[in-house]
C-alpha cells in the first residue's frame, strides 16, 4: 500500500506541473498533502513479520530464532527445532498465564491452546502482557491479538469458556483430546497442560481432566498477598494429583467463593507473577525438550527469597476415582519401566569398574556398603523445608522405633531359655 500511494504522490507532482491553468495548482497541492498524510499513517502502522519455514541457526540481524538455536550450540538442547512440534494448553490468561504465553510464543512453540472467560481490565495493568487500549476485550481475544504480532509461525487456538461449567468442561476436554496438529502423537492432542487459575474449583477441573485423560500438567498459583508463589509437576498415577492432598477449603467442601470479603481484593505483584510465570515455563521447556532436571514442586517466598523443593507420592485414598485407576496402572507398568531403565543404562555403554585403591590385603578387610537397601535416599529426599515438621513418623523413624524394642524380645527368648535348662536340669 505504502508503494501505491507514494506513486500516487509522483504522479499529483508531475500532473501539478503540467497542468495549463496555474489556478487549479492550490486545489492539487491540498489533495498533495492529504495522500502524504495517508502515506505517513501507513508508514506508522506495525509490519508484521512473514512466516518462517524452518528455524535456522544462521546469525543474522533478521533471524527471529538465531538466539533460540545457540542453545544447540552451546550444547544444553540436542534439537531446539523439536519445538514447533509440541502443543501447550494454558488455561488462565491471567497475570502468570498471559506472561507464559508470551513466553513460549517467543520460544517458538508449536501450538498454543488458551482459556479464559474474563476480560481485560484497567485494574489488571499493574501486571504484564496485557495494555490499556485491550480494556473491555476478552483475554483470549486480546492475547491472540498481541501474540500472533510476535510470532505468526505459532498456531493459535482460544477458547473463551469457563471450564468449571459441564459445557465449558466438554469443550474441554475435547480440545484437549483434538489431535490434527500432530495426527501421529501418543496419548492426548496436547504435550502439556499449564494451570494458571486463581481458584481452588478451576484447579479440581483442569485436574479431573488430566487424570482422565492420563495428561501431565504444572500448576501454578501466587499468594493472595502477592509475596509468594509456587509451581508443581502433576503426573497421573506417578505424583501426588491435586486431590491426593486438597488444601483445606477443597477438603472441607467449603464453598471458596464465601470466602470473599465485600470490596477487598487480592494483591497482585508483576513481579512475582513474572517470577512464577519464568518458573513455570522454564521447567515447560526442560520437560518438552528434555534437557537438566524438572522441579517436581518448586515454591517461592519472595520475602526471604527462598525457593523451597519437595517431593509427593499419590495418596492411596485419594477421592478422585480417575486418579486411583492412574495410579494401579503405574504400579503394573512397573517392570516395563525397570526394563526401559535397563536398556538405556546400557545404551549409554558398560561402567568403567573402579580397581581397588590397594592391590595387597593383608588383613583381608573388605569395606561393606553402608547405604541400607530399602528407602537409601529416603532420609534426602524427606527434608523439610525450615519450619515444617511430619504430622507422621518417617520410615527411618519407625525402623528405629522397631530396632528399640528388638533387645526386649532376646530378653524374653533368654528366660524362655533358661527355664527350658533348668527344666533339662531338674530331669
Ligand atoms: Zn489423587
Amino acid at each position: 500500500m505504502e508503494i501505491e500511494l507514494n506513486d500516487l504522490i509522483t504522479d499529483l507532482q508531475s500532473l501539478n506541473q503540467s497542468l495549463p491553468d496555474p489556478s487549479f495548482r492550490d486545489a492539487f497541492l491540498k489533495i498533495q498533502s492529504h495522500v502524504e498524510h495517508i502515506a505517513d499513517l501507513v508508514r506508522s502502522q506495525p509490519v508484521r513479520r512473514t512466516k518462517v519455514k524452518d528455524m535456522s541457526a544462521e546469525v543474522v540481524d533478521n533471524n527471529p530464532y538465531s538466539r533460540l538455536m545457540a542453545l544447540q550450540r552451546m550444547g544444553i538442547v540436542e534439537n531446539y527445532e523439536r519445538i514447533r512440534d509440541f502443543s501447550i494448553a494454558i488455561v488462565g490468561i491471567g497475570g502468570v498465564g498471559s506472561v507464559a504465553a508470551e513466553m513460549l510464543t517467543r520460544c517458538g512453540i508449536g501450538r498454543l491452546l488458551l482459556y479464559d472467560y474474563d476480560k481485560v481490565e484497567l485494574a489488571n495493568m499493574n501486571r504484564l502482557f496485557f495494555r490499556p487500549d485491550q480494556a473491555g476485550m476478552t483475554k483470549t481475544d486480546a492475547a491472540l491479538q498481541t501474540l500472533s504480532d510476535i510470532n505468526p509461525d505459532v498456531v493459535l487456538e482460544s477458547f473463551t469458556l469457563n471450564i468449571t461449567t459441564v459445557d465449558g468442561f466438554e469443550t474441554f476436554m475435547s480440545s484437549l483430546k483434538n489431535k490434527s496438529f500432530r495426527p501421529d502423537k501418543q496419548g492426548s492432542g496436547v504435550d502439556l497442560v499449564l494451570s494458571c487459575v486463581d481458584n481452588y474449583e478451576a484447579r479440581m477441573a483442569v485436574n479431573q481432566a488430566c487424570n482422565e485423560l492420563s495428561q501431565t500438567w504444572m500448576e501454578s498459583g501466587v499468594s493472595e498477598d502477592a509475596v509468594s508463589g509456587h509451581i508443581q509437576l502433576l503426573i497421573p498415577g506417578e505424583t501426588a494429583c491435586f486431590a491426593c492432598a486438597p488444601p483445606l477449603v477443597v477438603a472441607s467442601g467449603i464453598d471458596e467463593r464465601t470466602l470473599k470479603r465485600e470490596g477487598v481484593c487480592a494483591a497482585s505483584l508483576p513481579t512475582t507473577m513474572g517470577v512464577i510465570a519464568g518458573l513455570l515455563v522454564q521447567n515447560t521447556l526442560k520437560f518438552l525438550l528434555g534437557f537438566g532436571q524438572v522441579s517436581p514442586y518448586l515454591g517461592y517466598n519472595s520475602l526471604k527469597d527462598f525457593f523451597p523443593t519437595m517431593q509427593m507420592k499419590p495418596n492411596p485414598q485419594c477421592s478422585n476415582a480417575a486418579c486411583l485407576k492412574r495410579q494401579g496402572e503405574y504400579i503394573l507398568a512397573k517392570p516395563t519401566r525397570d526394563a526401559a531403565a535397563k536398556a538405556k543404562l546400557e545404551a549409554e555403554g558398560p561402567l568403567i569398574e573402579e580397581g581397588p585403591l590397594h592391590d595387597d590385603n593383608e588383613w583381608n578387610i573388605s569395606v561393606v556398603d553402608d547405604c541400607e537397601p530399602d528407602g537409601a535416599n529416603t532420609k534426602s529426599s524427606d527434608a523439610l523445608p525450615e519450619g515444617l515438621t511430619h504430622e507422621l513418623p518417617t520410615a527411618d523413624e519407625f525402623q528405629n522405633l522397631v530396632t528399640r524394642e528388638a533387645p526386649r524380645n532376646d530378653n524374653d527368648d533368654l528366660d524362655e531359655l533358661r527355664k527350658q535348662l533348668e527344666a533339662i536340669n531338674s530331669a
